[in-house]
């Protein structure tokens, strides 16, 4: 069989994917441009080693066990499911593994992998331990995914050959390997693939506390002082997410190189968010858009759809990223029916709350959903 080099890293659309970087901007720079930035970034500020890795500690520990016995016994590591919303450290937990198994990595993305081909191009380029990433896993074509499931049980797949009368099936043994598998969305995966993973871990979000250590460690990489009430300041409006706090870390630096003598104080911090558009409670642009949209719905249930059109955002993105922080702070309730806004998204965008025996009063704010 022809070996097929590996495929492309996916051609995502500039404001598709999980970025939650895109708007912090104000929509200042070009998305493309700072999706790049943020892998960079991403990339420079990534823990090398499992004791550099903040918090999860289960997660943690669960894999680091898992490794060692898999070490110990001379065998590949089980395939390891990581979940969690964008920007917690999946990423960086595949390479961590990879390095402490002290094996290979390749990584992809399920969105380059859209035929079996692709897939088998891929595998047949393992070397034997290697460790295979495939980051939003729960994107895969289910024809693929069926293509997987032998790949993960027995290490062998069925190529077909030629077309027409003339097909046939060619078995390949492949290297025994480890497949880790990133998803925002596990309830996606069909319970055939989800019961192939040997360890499934969850990423919570982060507490304060863990993003004041991940960024004090950041601000070390980036040769920039930052002080600890700062920190604090920062790691409250960061979402629970590593990734927001690097990011928000990277801009204030900009602001306290030209004007503090590269120390971040809290002051610089304020003005650094502020300058980022992000408001005293960590809301970013695109969050206050689309609590704007479901106050003027009032009280009726909008779908995503029209929150993503009249926000200007994908709908991936939406929920992904802005949805789970928003119903996190309890600005918004989800229904089947759509999504509504509480009493404190008015009070988070400065408006009064709605009169009692308005349309919108009558509703059960903060309440959970009867719809
Ligand atoms: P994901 O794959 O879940 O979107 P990444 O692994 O790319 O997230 O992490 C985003 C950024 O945050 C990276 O720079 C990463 O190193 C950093 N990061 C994430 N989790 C942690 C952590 N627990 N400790 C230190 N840095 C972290």
């Amino acid at each position: 069989m022809a070996r097929k080099a590996a495929p492309p890293p996916p051609a995502a659309p500039a404001n598709e994917g999980a970025n939650p970087f895109v708007d912090a901007s104000g929509g200042a720079a070009p998305r493309d441009a700072l999706a790049n930035d943020a892998a960079a970034l991403d990339r420079s500020l990534r823990p090398a080693a499992f004791p550099d890795f903040v918090g999860q500690q289960a997660c943690v520990e669960n894999l680091v066990l898992a490794i060692r016995a898999a070490k110990a016994r001379g065998e590949t590591l089980d395939h390891v499911l990581l979940s969690g919303l964008p920007g917690l450290g999946k990423t960086t937990l595949a390479h961590l593994v990879a390095s402490e198994l002290g094996a290979g990595l390749k990584e992809t993305s399920a969105p380059a992998i859209q035929r079996a081909a692709d897939l088998a191009g891929l595998l047949t380029n393992l070397e034997p331990g290697d460790v295979l990433f495939i980051d939003e896993i729960h994107r895969l074509p289910s024809a693929v995914e069926e293509y997987l499931y032998a790949a993960m049980e027995r290490f062998v797949i069925d190529v077909v050959i030629d077309q027409g009368p003339g097909a046939r099936s060619l078995r390949i043994d492949l290297p025994r390997f480890t497949l880790v598998g990133a998803t925002t969305r596990e309830g996606l995966l069909a319970a055939p693939f989800r019961s192939r993973f040997g360890l499934t871990e969850r990423l919570e979000p982060y507490p304060p506390a863990d993003l004041v250590r991940i960024l004090l460690r950041s601000a070390a990489v980036l040769a920039v002082g930052l002080e600890a009430d700062a920190a604090a300041y920062l790691a409250e409006r960061a979402r629970g997410t590593p990734r927001v706090a690097n990011r928000f870390l990277k801009r204030v630096r900009d602001l306290a190189q030209l004007t503090a003598g590269n120390r971040i104080t809290r002051d610089v911090a304020i003005e650094g968010l502020r300058r980022l558009g992000v408001d005293g409670r960590g809301l970013m642009r695109v969050d206050r858009l689309v609590l704007e949209v479901l106050v003027r719905a009032e009280g009726i249930p909008v779908g995503l759809k029209t929150i993503a059109a009249a926000v200007g955002e994908d709908e991936r993105t939406i929920e992904d990223v802005y949805e789970p922080h928003l119903l996190r702070c309890g600005l918004m309730m989800r229904s089947p029916q759509g999504r509504r806004a509480t009493s404190g998204a008015y009070d988070a965008l400065g408006r009064p709350p709605p009169r009692a025996g308005s349309r919108e009063g009558t509703l059960p704010f903060d309440g959970p959903p009867t719809d």
